[in-house]
């Protein structure tokens, strides 16, 4: 029993004097180590997580593409390519779509992550962009039918002003193209495609149908209607209520077709002021005179006022504006006779009759003479049949030179016309 323990302390002396000063060596380089340590396994921890993300993502062979000299990507196999090249023909349109040149290819077989594996689209994108003779175009077909194909002009823009051009301005307008017109926008060959003006040429020839809405004003003619009166005699006129236009808002749809009027028709019609019709008097009296008046004529006796062939007749009695007597226009200065003989009752200025004279003849008969440019008798004086009275002239209201004659019976004024046989 003591030589096994003996055997057990020899054992554990022997363990103990080796042990203990390893320990105390690990313990030491530890603890003179510390940072190094410390480095070594944060890069232990980061191999791992790479180790773990290459894991996840993967590594494979691919062959990477080598078209017309320059790299387009990489590939599972070199067969992929031929996908490629068929997804690149297939998005060319045109007649020639199939007839476009590759260029050479080459292929290298690479290391490379899964996630760097082009797809064909991808390749066939490098494959059209890498032709030069492939363009982005809009091809225009009419009633489907193909008629123009173009690049770098903006079609769409052009048809836009096609459709504008019978647009009338100010009204509010549609348009379209009388055939069914579309545009389709895609790779073609160079080959494929016309020139600017071959291009404009084909759209400006497209028909278009233009529906205009037009707001505008137009005036309404006024109508004259007549009122008779037998105050006045036959041939007297005169405007008693002056005509106005009417005015109407019409909005009228006209129809085009390559700007030629189609149709035109007034959607509405509204009345904004009603035109207001033209009243005219008309005189019905007869211009005969009757016997009593010829009578009276004939007694009275009258000269004429002026000169023979020195005056004009510019206004007749009535005339339209009530006018009292009749206007002889001549030059300033031709003698005024008296008609007959009489007294001056009145000679001096009158108001709107300017300088004037009034002679009375006996038998409630009075002559009157206005707008005279001098006075030649005085009030109260004695005159005779055919003496200067006065010049012509245009004192008083009076546009001109000229003699206003009256002729006064019992104190109302009479057509002065048939006592001095004015026709
Ligand atoms: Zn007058």
């Amino acid at each position: 029993m003591k030589k096994t323990k003996d055997f057990f302390n020899r054992v554990y002396n022997v363990v103990y004097d080796n042990v203990k000063p390893l320990f105390n060596g690990v313990k030491k380089f530890i603890y003179e180590n510390e940072r190094i340590l410390r480095a070594v396994s944060i890069a232990i921890v980061f191999t791992a997580a790479l180790a773990v993300s290459v894991l996840a993502t993967g590594l494979t062979f691919g062959v990477e593409v080598i078209y017309g000299g320059k790299d387009a990507g990489v590939i599972k196999s070199a067969k992929e390519f031929d996908s490629a090249k068929s997804v690149a023909v297939s998005s060319i349109n045109g007649a020639d779509y199939k007839n476009f040149d590759f260029k050479d290819v080459d292929f290298r077989p690479v290391l490379t992550l899964k996630n760097r594996i082009s797809s064909k689209d991808e390749i066939a994108e490098v494959i059209i962009n890498g032709n030069d003779d492939i363009v982005y175009a809009t091809e225009v077909f009419v009633n489907g039918e193909s008629v123009i194909c173009i690049d770098n002009f903006n079609v769409k823009e052009y048809l836009e002003t096609c459709l504008s051009k019978y647009d009338i301005a100010g009204a509010k307008n549609t348009h379209e193209f009388i055939d069914n017109v579309e545009v389709k926008q895609g790779y073609y060959l160079q080959c494929n495609t016309s020139n600017v003006n071959d291009a404009v040429a084909v759209l400006n020839g497209l028909k278009v149908k233009t529906t205009s809405v037009v707001t505008k004003e137009v005036t309404v003619p006024y109508s004259t209607v007549t009122k008779k009166t037998s105050m006045q005699y036959v041939g007297y006129s005169s405007v008693i209520t002056a005509g106005v236009k009417g005015l109407n808002r019409r909005v009228e749809n006209i129809v085009t077709l390559n700007g030629v009027t189609t149709s035109n028709s007034i959607v509405s019609n509204e009345v904004l002021r009603k035109p207001v019709n033209e009243v005219v008097l008309i005189g019905t009296k007869s211009k005969a005179l009757s016997a009593a008046d010829k009578a009276t004529i004939a007694n009275a006796g009258f000269l004429f006022p002026l000169p023979s062939g020195s005056y004009v007749v510019t206004s007749y009695y009535g005339d339209g504006r009530n006018h009292q007597g009749v206007d002889l226009g001549a030059n300033k200065g031709t003698s005024i006779f008296a008609v007959k003989g009489g007294t001056v009752v009145s000679s001096g200025s009158n108001g709107a009759y300017g300088y004037c004279v009034i002679i009375d003849h006996g038998n409630g008969v009075k002559t009157l003479y206005a707008h005279a440019s001098k006075l030649l008798v005085s009030k109260g004086e004695r005159v005779s049949a055919g003496q200067v009275v006065a010049l012509v002239g245009t004192t008083g209201r009076s546009s001109g030179n000229h003699l206003h004659f009256e002729v006064i019976i019992n104190g109302r004024n009479v057509n002065p016309a048939p006592y001095i046989n004015l026709r």
